[in-house]
């Protein structure tokens, strides 16, 4: 079904009748009979897309919803940035596929890439392009410093989310993801993160002494502390699946000085965090330090045209020809994209919208925290999670974040859900977002929490 009017017309959410509609409805139960049992986002956000715009994506019946999804933080400039749309067109009858092979555009994209680094590593970091997927990109920075350090342990953070292949699963918190898969990757060893809501050394935040990463130091140092040095430790800044739960500073400088001193590379997964999100173009930038591996992939091309790198020391550029190979690591449309997406960003000042928006958001959400079942709100730049939770146990409220959930769709708001048993509703916007579409973006969560609130 055709909208009445153009997409870039679109200025507000429009929902009319019951959810899933009718054309939505029959896609759904086609996708059911013929997909995987393993299929997700369709289950909580039961709707099929047709055709997107900017901050706004319509479905099959001619619903238009403010998506705060964004392709799972895909989508940086939102739905078919006019800009991207030119560049990947003009590549498309050009060259599209080139293994790994230098191409100009190829060229300009690494560029790209390298010049939105901070100063003092652009001549520091070398590039791999991986298989284009974020998990993908992470099993090469593990398979780099294991090469590189001779080493076989991963350390991992609990709570993190780095993907769902074999390595990835293995050094991601989510259980439920990898019981059912026997013989994951051995050696991975996890610690608390510095997740202050629900502190995981049971302090509260007045007594707190960072006595999570004190873990962690004591373990590593110990010469019976049962951790071989490892290859190794991974993290997210912001734990985006987690459930958007920021890194607390000191505790993210601790873990930097630890690994320095003890002679352990620092991968930090910037997969959700990366090229914006979080209000500089890495989130690393924040903390004042300098990881080792930084791993990239969902925003890089700014319009869903896959791709996925690390950029890592050249101290650790130990691999031999070869020893990360995969057919699609040249996807010029991709580069292309991606050229574009970075001077749209610098032209346009992107990062600062982020910024500023993301104030925005805090202004709106912050009320939300007298709801005795809204626990926390958190976020950086224009990654945010509202977490809910029992007021009296604490236990987190799942089947309230679904309901707040499905309250916004019907409202025309797509939201995402994360964090201990999905407890959290989260909003990625598009990096570009105006004004007008955060404040309306957040009367409808508001409204979808209090409503939903009002029915437990
Ligand atoms: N790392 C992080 C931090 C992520 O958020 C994700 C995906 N949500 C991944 C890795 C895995 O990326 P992909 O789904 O592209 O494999």
């Amino acid at each position: 079904m055709t909208s009445l009017v153009t997409p870039q017309a679109w200025t507000a959410p429009q929902v009319t009748g019951e959810l899933p509609g009718p054309r939505s409805a029959e896609l759904l139960a086609r996708q059911q009979r013929r997909e995987s049992n393993a299929r997700t986002y369709p289950r909580h956000l039961p709707i099929a897309l047709e055709e997107g715009f900017g901050s706004f994506v319509r479905d099959a019946d001619g619903n238009v919803f403010i998506d705060f999804l964004s392709g799972a933080g895909v989508l940086s400039l939102g739905h078919n940035h006019p800009a991207l749309v030119r560049a990947v067109t003009e590549q498309l009858s050009r060259l599209t596929h080139g293994l790994d092979f230098p191409t100009p555009v190829k060229d300009a994209f690494t560029e790209a890439q390298l010049s939105m680094l901070p100063e003092h590593l652009q001549d520091r970091m070398k590039v791999h392009f991986c298989g284009p997927t974020g998990a993908n990109a992470v099993e090469a920075a593990i398979k780099l410093c294991k090469t590189a350090t001779g080493r076989g342990e991963i350390v991992s953070f609990q709570g993190g989310f780095h993907g769902s292949s074999h390595a990835t699963m293995a050094v991601s918190g989510l259980v439920a993801q990898k019981r059912p898969v026997a013989h994951g990757m051995p050696g991975v060893h996890f610690f608390p993160y510095s997740y202050c809501g629900r502190c995981p050394v049971g302090l509260s935040p007045d007594d707190c002494a960072t006595n999570c990463v004190a873990l962690l130091e004591r373990s590593l140092r110990d010469a019976n502390g049962g951790v071989p040095l490892p290859a190794a430790v991974v993290m997210e800044l912001v734990q985006g699946e987690g459930g958007v739960i920021p890194a607390r500073m000191d505790f993210v400088r601790r873990v930097r000085e630890l690994t320095l001193e003890l002679g352990i590379p620092l991968i930090v997964d910037e997969v959700q965090t990366g090229c914006g999100r979080t209000g500089t173009w890495f989130a690393f930038e924040q903390y004042g330090i300098d990881p080792d591996v930084i791993v990239a992939s969902k925003a890089l091309s700014g319009i869903g045209t896959p791709v996925a790198l690390i950029l890592y020391d050249s101290r650790l550029d130990t691999w031999a020809p070869g020893a990360h190979i995969g057919t699609f690591r040249g996807n010029q449309l991709a580069f292309a994209a991606g050229v574009a997406a970075v001077r749209v960003v610098r032209e346009q000042d992107v990062l600062g919208n982020v910024r500023r928006r993301g104030e925005q958001v805090r202004d709106r959400l912050d009320r939300l925290t007298s709801q005795p079942w809204v626990r926390e709100v958190r976020g950086r730049g224009l990654l945010w999670g509202v977490e809910l939770a029992d007021p009296d146990t604490g236990a987190p409220a799942s089947r309230l974040a679904a309901a707040v959930q499905a309250q916004a769709l019907r409202r025309g708001l797509i939201t995402e859900l994360g964090g201990r048993q999905d407890g959290v509703v989260r909003l990625l916007p598009p990096l570009n977002v105006t004004a007008e579409v955060v404040d309306t973006g957040c009367s409808i969560l508001v409204d979808s929490v209090t409503a939903a609130v009002a029915r437990t």
